[in-house]
């Protein structure tokens, strides 16, 4: 069967795509990230809409390859248990940071980053309450979608806050930047993932739009599977990629 014949074109047969999309195959690891792939960026990352068929859509894709799907987010594990836990899925969030097969117990919501930062983003929500500090397990993301204008005062908040801890760096993503321990990311996660069963042997498919996926995307490729970037393959549209999804229901139970 062939393997990737498929591009992505637009209704009106614009903005064709470069980098074909893989066609299911029974044999494949699926790693999704979740914002800007699943589903749309919103203005705040509460404001997105999860289209209601899709942790449907996902957990029959996870049935259909012996449970190999795995979604690998900048999110805690608790927004992805809200808006895709009856998927039942392998969760990877906080870039890699922490990780949850189905059925284990959740992680403990405890922070460990430096408590020291605490004052200083309290005294920073409250100087510009128009951007968005999200507090995670493994670090801290400052949104600045709704004041595009604050992004170099962000800027300026982290390089404070890791001044005095090497181990931490800023990273830059789509209207937002991430404080995060250095060690920690996408691609570390996906290539541990594939040493694991079920994932181990299978051809990894990740698929990803911000600046955190590059590597991971760049992994799988390494590995021989299909890195897709969604502005290459699907047309930056998340619509696009739960079709694909859908399109899993024609490969049938493995063994017809
Ligand atoms: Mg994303």
């Amino acid at each position: 069967m062939a393997d990737a014949t498929e591009t992505a074109q637009d209704a009106a047969g614009e903005s064709l795509t470069d980098q074909a999309i893989p066609h299911p195959r029974h044999d494949m690891a699926v790693f999704l990230d979740f914002d800007g792939t699943l589903v749309d960026i919103a203005p705040a990352p509460d404001a997105i809409v999860v289209p209601p068929d899709l942790p449907r859509d996902l957990r029959r894709v996870c049935d259909l390859l012996g449970g190999a799907v795995a979604i690998v987010s900048g999110r805690p594990l608790s927004a992805l248990d809200r808006y895709l836990g009856s998927a039942g899925l392998v969760f990877v969030g906080e870039h890699g940071a922490i990780r949850r097969l189905p059925g284990d117990r959740p992680a403990l919501e405890a922070s460990e980053w430096p408590a020291g930062w605490d004052a200083a983003l309290d005294r920073f929500a409250a100087d510009y309450p128009a951007l968005v500090v999200e507090r995670k397990l493994s670090g801290i993301t400052l949104h600045y979608r709704l004041a595009p204008d604050l992004s170099e005062a962000a800027r300026r908040l982290g390089d404070e806050l890791i001044a005095a801890h090497p181990e931490y760096a800023i990273f830059p993503a789509k209207m937002a930047w991430e404080i995060r321990h250095r060690d920690i990311g996408k691609a570390s996660a996906v290539k541990f993932l594939m040493t694991q069963p079920p994932f181990a042997g299978r051809i990894p498919v990740f698929i990803g739009d911000d600046i955190a996926d590059e590597a991971a995307i760049a992994v799988v490729s390494r590995m021989g599977g299909h890195g897709l970037h969604m502005a290459k393959a699907f047309g930056s549209r998340p619509a696009r990629v739960r079709e694909w999804l859908k399109s899993f229901s024609t490969l049938g139970p493995e063994n017809s």
